[in-house]
């Protein structure tokens, strides 16, 4: 199975794609973690975009495709991948059908976690207490957010246009939410 997990940040995207990576024993492959990895390498990568991650912004849209085409050709996706936080704009939609069309692997289905904007707000700000990321200040949220509407949100519609969306409630307990998510992807019994 290769999924994408839409979702604002705050929207539960990183502990869901963990619990869909044991269920359906695929990789969870985060974009958030692979750059943040390369900034704490202190690479050349990792050094251009760490201002503009602690800014809130996107980092550029060739420097995250590269990584992410490394990561999908690692030789471990043969099963299938969680693919979190990437696409997050129209442009990153098409190039990752590209890519993957290239690699014989396309996306099965995109699942987007749905969550009113004011409790994404609450959300982040105690995960800004409890684990003091840098791109959790009060202006860096505003910033991810705003960037959510305008740029990632059209990538929801990208999905639904092409038939593979598959919206879900993303308030309530973690394990609700997974539920939901797992009974988008259980194949429809036929009728009849
Ligand atoms: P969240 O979903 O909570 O915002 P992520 O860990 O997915 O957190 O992303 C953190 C930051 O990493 C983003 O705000 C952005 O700066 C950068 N980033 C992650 N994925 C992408 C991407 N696909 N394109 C551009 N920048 C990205």
């Amino acid at each position: 199975m290769r999924l994408v997990l839409l979702g604002a940040p705050g929207s539960g995207k990183g502990t869901q794609a963990t619990r869909l990576r044991e269920h359906l024993q695929v990789p969870h492959i985060s974009t958030g973690d692979l750059l943040r990895a390369a900034v704490k390498a202190g690479t050349e990568l990792g050094r251009q975009a760490k201002a503009v991650m602690e800014s809130g912004g996107l980092v550029s849209d060739d420097i995250v495709l590269g990584m992410l085409e490394e990561r999908l050709t690692a030789g471990d996706t043969g099963n299938g991948f969680v693919l979190d936080g990437y696409p997050r704009n129209l442009a990153q939609a098409n190039a990752l059908d590209a890519l993957l069309g290239r690699l014989g692997q396309p996306v099965d289905i995109a699942v987007q976690l749905d969550v009113d904007t004011e409790l994404l707000i609450t959300r982040l700000a105690g995960r800004a207490q409890a684990e003091g990321r840098a791109d959790d200040s009060p202006e860096a949220v505003r910033h991810r957010l705003g960037v959510y509407n305008d740029a990632t949100a059209p990538v929801v519609d990208f999905y639904r246009n092409t038939g593979r969306l598959a919206c879900v409630d993303g308030v309530g307990g973690m394990d609700d939410v997974f539920l939901r998510i797992i009974a988008t992807l259980a194949p429809t019994p036929e009728i009849g």
